[in-house]
């Protein structure tokens, strides 16, 4: 990936190419974004610049023997961490990261920008939550301990750290404080809340814009045009859910949780409620005067600002809260329609 091919957020490929040019290279980094936003790739394509044997014009070459590695995400020095767990694609028990690296490289290197829901239908674990287990963090520390195969960076590319839990934080703490010289971690989350402190505070954080309507278009372009419907199924649920809600209409709030109960299996459901949960997201940082960093697109703005306007101030910690609960009980096959029925009127009752 080179700067070149980035949508959007040409002021942090700014920003990360003037890091590596003065040398001011941060050990621990972490990318902030809405999911879809282009973390990911700007991560990528930073490491490439910092390991490209003929960087020119603030970018990478594209053809060196590392460029070209890292276009297919196999350099040998940059590792890749993300949340997974058992399932029909691999035969480990404990499954690492590494477990499932050709199913990563296949869905990054085709489209970069691909959300966490498309990331666990790629590994094959869309009935499961993914988690950054322990076991990662040996992997990670026993990695990082060999010599690097080339002269640059060793990198590793840390996806959703706040999938971790505790002991896996506490294992990887003094690798990310001290690291081997020259190696480099960058976290990139979509909750940074809810990433572990002792990792959060010993990281430079980077805040990932959200893209302009066009760009975000252009991102969606990448995707399957059976993603770009369901974007547009969802938000359509969703609008009609809030709307109701706020026009005190229990009636309709209850059939939108019918509809959400009837997406044709509990993996949508789940989906429905990520895409949910981000939603909100949205309408709290409207709240909190946050509008430029919400990643709103231009033509939801009016529907979003209307709706921060008329929320309470708890209904967005409330709802993301009873989302997340909702969730874990989809997993525990509970059923749906008592599940969307109840979390829609704890949302009737919260606004
Ligand atoms: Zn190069």
């Amino acid at each position: 990936m080179r700067f070149a091919d980035i949508i959007g957020n040409a002021e942090v490929a700014k920003a990360l190419v003037s890091m590596a040019d003065s040398g001011r290279v941060a050990h621990a980094m972490l990318m902030y974004e809405n999911e879809g936003c282009g973390a990911l790739a700007l991560a990528l394509a930073y490491v490439q610049y910092l390991n490209c044997s003929n960087p020119h014009d603030g970018d990478s070459c594209g053809e060196c023997p590392s460029c070209r590695q890292m276009a297919k995400l196999i350099h040998p020095d940059v590792h890749y961490v993300f949340p997974v767990n058992k399932g029909p694609k691999t035969s480990d028990d404990k499954p690492t990261s590494e477990s499932y690296i050709n199913y990563w490289r296949e869905l990054a290197v085709s489209n970069p920008y691909f959300t966490e829901a498309d990331l666990q239908k790629a590994i094959g674990i869309e009935s499961k939550n993914g988690l950054i287990a322990v076991a990662e963090a040996k992997s990670i520390i026993s990695k990082l301990s060999l010599t690097a195969v080339s002269d640059g960076y060793k990198a590793v590319v840390f996806y959703l750290p706040e999938r971790m839990n505790q002991e896996t934080a506490n294992r990887l703490l003094k690798m990310v404080e001290e690291p081997p010289e020259k190696t480099l971690f960058i976290f990139i989350t979509h909750a940074p809340e809810k990433v572990l402190q002792t990792i959060f505070s010993r990281c430079q954080s980077i805040r990932v814009m959200p893209l302009t309507k066009e760009e975000a278009e252009e991102v969606r372009m990448l995707r399957p045009a059976d993603d770009r419907e369901e974007y547009d199924r969802f938000m359509e649920i969703f609008t009609d859910l809030m709307n109701a809600v706020l026009a005190r209409d229990l009636m309709a709030a209850l059939e939108c949780g019918e509809m959400i109960a009837a997406l044709e299996s509990r993996e949508k459901q789940k989906a429905f409620c990520n895409f949910a949960g981000g939603c909100i997201r949205k309408i709290f940082m409207i709240q909190q005067n946050m509008h430029q960093i919400a990643g709103v697109a231009e033509e939801e703005q009016e529907f979003y600002s209307s709706v921060a306007g008329r929320c309470g101030k708890g209904f967005c910690a409330r709802s993301v809260s009873n989302i997340d609960k909702v969730v874990s009980m989809i997993d525990r096959n509970v059923n749906s329609k008592i599940l969307f029925c109840d979390l829609v009127n704890r949302m009737f009752l919260s606004v």
